[in-house]
């Protein structure tokens, strides 16, 4: 998904910005392990938290998922494909020892600020 994902997406600085108000520090737009080329949206190096902001269309929301009528076959096949890559990103995460939360750009900053705040406390 790295190639359609907008980097710095409205959802995303919200939540940034919110983090940081909250006295989070984190880095931005990161891969987490070397070697595995696909960033998170936020790195918290030291705890082994990563944090990944999910578009509702691209990633395929169970609230928004919408697809395309025009070339319906490859959408399904483009979104699924998607999906799979972010179960296999959180696969080789957990297994290297990371705790990976995902938020949907649809949830409100506040309440995903809280949720990863959560993780954080559980390193
Ligand atoms: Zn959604």
């Amino acid at each position: 998904m790295s190639r359609q994902r907008r980097v710095h997406t409205a959802p995303e600085i919200a939540l940034r910005r919110e983090l940081h108000r909250r006295g989070a520090r984190y880095f931005v737009d990161r891969a987490p392990l070397p070697g595995l080329r696909r960033r998170a949206d936020l790195v918290f190096p030291r705890l082994r938290v990563a944090v990944y902001v999910d578009g509702c269309f691209w990633h395929s929301c169970p609230e928004h998922a919408t697809f395309p009528k025009r070339n319906a076959e490859w959408w399904a096949a483009k979104l699924a494909g998607n999906v799979a890559r972010d179960r296999d990103t959180d696969a080789r995460l957990t297994t290297a020892g990371w705790l990976v939360v995902r938020v949907w750009e649809h949830e409100s900053a506040a309440l995903a600020a809280d949720r990863v705040q959560a993780a954080l406390a559980r390193r």
